[in-house]
């Protein structure tokens, strides 16, 4: 209770150097949660930052990820996805129908989930830094 600032003054003993009251980067990406207070509305869309924390009115759309940023990570998750279904297609040589069922899916999931991780560590530095 009482934790709202993002400085760890006296913590008790056996407490994580972490600050209090913020989750890791997968559970915030995972979840959507607040990388500075925890508040559930980090996302708008499935891979876009809302406009600001309603609870501690962190803003989050000011520091989205830039198209370079989001390049270096989706370039090679890109080339391994492309590698992978080449290996499927080699190995158990399904029919072309299941990976038009497959890859769709599967992209979208780990591009958006790749998406999510690489914005909230980037949001996480920025508000860490701040913080300093
Ligand atoms: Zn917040």
């Amino acid at each position: 209770m009482g934790q709202l600032g993002c400085h760890s003054g006296v913590k008790p003993a056996g407490e994580p150097s972490s600050i209090a009251g913020q989750p890791g980067i997968v559970r915030a990406a995972l979840f959507a949660l607040c990388p500075r207070c925890g508040a559930t509305g980090l996302f708008a869309a499935p891979a876009m930052f809302a406009p600001k924390c309603r609870l501690c009115g962190c803003e989050f759309a000011s520091h989205e990820l830039g198209p370079r940023g989001l390049y270096v990570v989706i370039a090679p998750l890109i080339i391994g996805l492309v590698c992978a279904a080449l290996w499927l297609d080699e190995t158990l040589r399904p029919p072309l129908w299941l990976h038009a069922l497959i890859w769709p899916p599967l992209v979208a999931l780990v591009v958006v989930a790749a998406m999510r991780l690489a914005k909230v560590a980037w949001l996480t530095s920025r508000i860490n830094r701040e913080a300093e």
